[in-house]
């Protein structure tokens, strides 16, 4: 079933259902983990699950003669195999990530074609971000330099275009696209106009809905809603929740996702002498998040999980 239909149904029973996304295992771990990720979570009826790509990181290794040496290295390859793996095991459609960094449109087409031949016909659209240590984003020789280029590769395949133009009659692929808004702005976007407009060339490229960013104040999620109206961006926006969930958050979270932490939250987590107890109050506050959009009627809630989901229950279960 495509992801979009999905959405329309909540929309049509005015219920709110939930996503939420889960990395890929480290190189070599198994997929146990992530299924135990999952288990306690499917009671709770999820609308389908999202799974992240990783590209590329860069390392460097010390050699005997002082020297450092640049290695590359594939932390968290699989997110095909395991989004097929999650569909076989729990009859739930996922929705692989797939991204520009690193990848040619030739890895791309491939990644797609695993996905159609494994069932999977949903997929999340993204540019991906700069390889740790560049200032700016490069594409891959012969790759896309923007997620809405992505977007058009997505939908040519489903038109029956393939990236080499050799194949003349197909089964078309039926990818169901989403793409990424940020009601914070994203970090290289002239200003909010600037990305409003950028967003709506993804959606006018073929993607059926938009996911947000993080953001821990449902006004300005809210506002980003109304804007994107304006804007004539009409497809369903499904707000990003992360539960806060270690006093370490409070500088990276800016400072990876560009997001602000209102003040509240920031005084909550300080008052707490452990991670224990801020992952307590990261749930109280996704919580009110979740019931206050769901009063205003979205569709659906993405989460946050960063792979851990103990938080999610708890707000499953007050939420959903
Ligand atoms: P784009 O839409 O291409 O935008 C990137 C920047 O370029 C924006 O500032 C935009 O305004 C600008 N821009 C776009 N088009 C143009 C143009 N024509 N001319 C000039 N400027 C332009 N990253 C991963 O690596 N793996 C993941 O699994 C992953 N999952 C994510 C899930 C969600 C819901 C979100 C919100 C983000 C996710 N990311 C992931 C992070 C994402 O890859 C980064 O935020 C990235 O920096 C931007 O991706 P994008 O798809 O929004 O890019």
């Amino acid at each position: 079933m495509q992801v979009i239909d999905i959405i329309n149904e909540a929309i049509a029973d005015g219920k709110t259902r939930f996503t939420f996304e889960l990395l890929p295992p480290l190189k070599g771990a198994g997929v146990d983990g992530v299924f135990e990720a999952i288990d306690p979570l499917m009671e709770f009826d999820p609308a389908y699950i999202n799974v992240t790509y990783h590209r590329e990181d860069v390392k460097y290794v010390e050699r005997a003669d002082g020297l450092l040496e640049k290695r590359i290295v594939r932390r968290r390859p699989g997110t095909v195999g395991i989004s097929a793996a999650i569909m076989k095991r729990y009859g739930v459609e996922s929705v692989p990530h797939i991204i520009c960094g690193g990848l040619s449109k030739y890895d791309i087409e491939d990644a797609l074609i695993d996905m159609d031949f494994l069932g999977i016909h949903n997929v999340l659209a993204l540019r991906g971000d700069n390889v740790r240590g560049e200032h700016v984003f490069r594409p891959q020789p012969d790759g896309h330099g923007s997620a809405s280029e992505l977007v058009r590769q997505i939908v040519d395949m489903n038109n029956g275009i393939f990236v080499d133009h050799e194949v003349d009659k197909c089964a078309h692929s039926q990818f169901c696209i989403g793409v990424a808004g940020y009601p914070e702005k994203h970090a290289e976007a002239a200003n909010y106009e600037t990305g409003l407009k950028h967003l709506k060339e993804k959606v006018d490229a073929g993607a059926s809905y938009v996911v947000t960013q993080m953001s821990f104040d449902n006004a300005k999620i809210l506002e980003f809603i109304r804007r994107c109206r304006e804007a004539d961006i009409t497809v369903p926006i499904i707000p990003g929740i992360k539960p806060f969930s270690t006093k370490a958050q409070l500088s990276m979270l800016p400072q990876v996702f560009h997001v602000d932490l209102p003040q509240e939250l920031v005084n909550e987590v300080e008052k707490c002498s452990d991670n224990k107890q801020v992952r307590e109050v990261g749930v109280e506050w996704a919580v009110a998040q979740a019931k206050e959009l769901k009063k205003a009627g979205v569709p659906v809630l993405h989460f946050y999980t960063m792979g851990k989901t103990d938080n999610m229950v708890k707000i499953a279960r007050e939420v959903f």
